[in-house]
């Protein structure tokens, strides 16, 4: 019974109980799935480069020797399956659920884009659909061991961003932006929605920082100088990286072969963090 009530609340069927201690809203995970982590990709507006920081990402920590996944939350815009030249693959069925498909290099992925009959085909569903989606890959696909999975998150702070974080257990997300983004308060709303849902930052990626000349190694910044450090102090973040204006990333995303990139130079500070904030061993 609730303190103000003068009845018991446990039967009374009304909204009167005692809240102080709110139900939890995550989703039950797949029997046959042994996620580790969970890390988030955030942007704040398509188009930014979130999906392919993704998969180098994902790629990154798959060359360390873990176990990795990406489930693409990105519903009606995925572009995973095609970076990972899955174009051909589809789930088989368990009668404990799905199972993903596997890329070249080792990593899992679900995503929409391997379940529609034509990849070009829209995904025209009305948003509880598509939240309702992004659980199912949780509890209905079969992931197995799985070490680090990356959640490609739709852009923006709307109603499938807010389903990931309540349903799905994310232990951090990374936020990635483009320099622009960068000064336009975009950014800060993505990180002030992890903030209300109490899920820590773990870094911050600035895509298309800049533009290094093949010839000379030079490094144009061509959108002006880069304010991640700023942004990164002011909200506590530790770990950064700066990602160049390439097109080896856009080819190599195009041929599905975007585990080959070598990510080295800058990436490492932000996978090291990652391990040593996060370790599974
Ligand atoms: P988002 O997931 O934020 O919508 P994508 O990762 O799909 O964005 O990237 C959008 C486009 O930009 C893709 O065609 C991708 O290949 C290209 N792209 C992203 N980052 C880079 C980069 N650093 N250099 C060159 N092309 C890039």
């Amino acid at each position: 019974m609730s303190e103000e009530c003068s009845h018991d609340c446990s039967s009374c069927g009304q909204e009167c109980g005692d809240r102080s201690e709110p139900q939890s809203l995550l989703a039950q995970s797949n029997p046959d799935s042994h996620v580790k982590k969970v890390i988030g990709v955030v942007s704040g507006k398509g188009g930014v480069g979130k999906s392919m920081v993704t998969s180098l990402l994902a790629s990154a920590m798959q060359k360390k020797g873990y176990n990795v996944a990406i489930l693409d939350a990105d519903i009606t815009g995925p572009s995973i399956p095609r970076m990972f030249g899955l174009g051909g693959q589809k789930p088989t069925g368990t009668p404990n659920g799905l199972t993903p498909a596997t890329a070249k290099n080792g990593t899992k992925v679900m995503s929409v884009n391997l379940l529609l009959p034509n990849e070009t085909d829209p995904v025209v569903w009305r948003g509880p659909i598509i939240a309702n989606t992004v659980t199912q890959f949780w509890t209905d696909v079969c992931w197995g061991d799985v070490d680090y999975m990356f959640v490609d998150m739709p852009p923006g702070t709307g109603d499938v961003p807010l389903t990931v974080f309540q349903s799905l257990p994310v232990d951090g997300i990374i936020v990635v932006t483009s320099p622009q983004e960068l000064v336009a308060m975009i950014v800060e709303k993505a990180v002030k929605m992890a903030g209300l849902t109490k899920t820590p930052v773990m870094g911050l990626v600035e895509n298309m920082a800049y533009f290094e000349c093949p010839d000379c190694h030079k490094k144009h910044y061509i959108f002006g100088d880069s304010h991640i450090n700023e942004l990164a102090a002011k909200h506590g973040i530790e770990a950064t990286a700066q990602l160049p204006i390439r097109p080896q990333l856009a080819a190599a995303s195009d041929m599905g072969a975007i585990f080959d990139v070598d990510t080295q130079d800058w990436l490492n500070g932000l996978t090291d963090f990652i391990e040593k904030s996060h370790p599974v061993k």
